[in-house]
């Protein structure tokens, strides 16, 4: 399964912004961009430089892609699909990575990151409505059960990964039980209830893949 190799704070250093892609290092003063180091290979003569629309739009396709772990072709297969669903394509788009197997592992709280949360899938630790599912991109449904298989709930990464249930919870679109490490999918969520990504402008990705 191809997969972004790009180390993965010089991805968020060259979107400028915290792409949260490190679980619990993210909100750690060791997080580069806590400290303000400039993107890699930029300086400040690059911060004065205007950006074309262009480039304002492509950074937005790259953030996005990059906060959820995928490559060129398989954000564009999500796309293409997001653009076939009746509403808004950006909507759609972000909706359907929301559902991906992989994405609600890590909004359970299972894993503390969504590439810890791929390693979780592909390696066959998940279940859905009691079958495994090794597909990361995985499209759930409401009143899905993902569950941690039985031969894998020792696992110390998830065990300390739910640590962070009991700081702050799961999206009301959820419902968790810590104990038998498994979730519900209560209901699939609209775009304006995906209030971390609120500073996304999806419309940005859709005029640029229109081009
Ligand atoms: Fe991004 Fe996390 Fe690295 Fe900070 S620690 S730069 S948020 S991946």
């Amino acid at each position: 399964m191809a997969r972004n190799i790009e180390p993965q704070c010089r991805q968020c250093r060259a979107e400028k912004k915290k792409l949260y892609l490190k679980g619990e290092r993210c909100n750690s003063a060791k997080c580069p961009i806590s400290k303000k180091r400039p993107a890699p290979g930029k300086g400040p003569r690059d911060r004065q430089r205007k950006m074309s629309d262009y480039g304002i739009q492509l950074r937005e396709k790259q953030r996005l892609k990059r906060q959820y772990g995928m490559l060129e072709k398989q954000f564009k297969i999500f796309f293409n699909r997001a653009e076939r669903m009746p509403g808004k394509t950006g909507e759609n788009l972000i909706v359907l990575l929301e559902r991906r197997l992989d994405n609600m592992v890590y909004r359970m709280r299972f894993a503390a990151s969504r590439k810890q949360a791929r390693q979780l899938v592909s390696h066959g630790h998940i279940t859905v409505n009691g079958r495994v599912v090794n597909i990361p991109s995985y499209i759930t449904r409401e009143n899905d059960v993902i569950a941690i298989r039985e031969e894998s709930k020792k696992l110390l990464i998830i065990k300390e990964s739910l640590k962070e249930y009991t700081r702050s919870g799961v999206y009301p679109w959820l419902e968790v039980n810590p104990d038998e490490m498994k979730g519900t999918i209560k209901g699939i969520p609209i775009r304006s209830d995906i209030v971390d990504l609120m500073d996304v402008k999806e419309q940005l990705i859709v005029e640029l893949y229109s081009k």
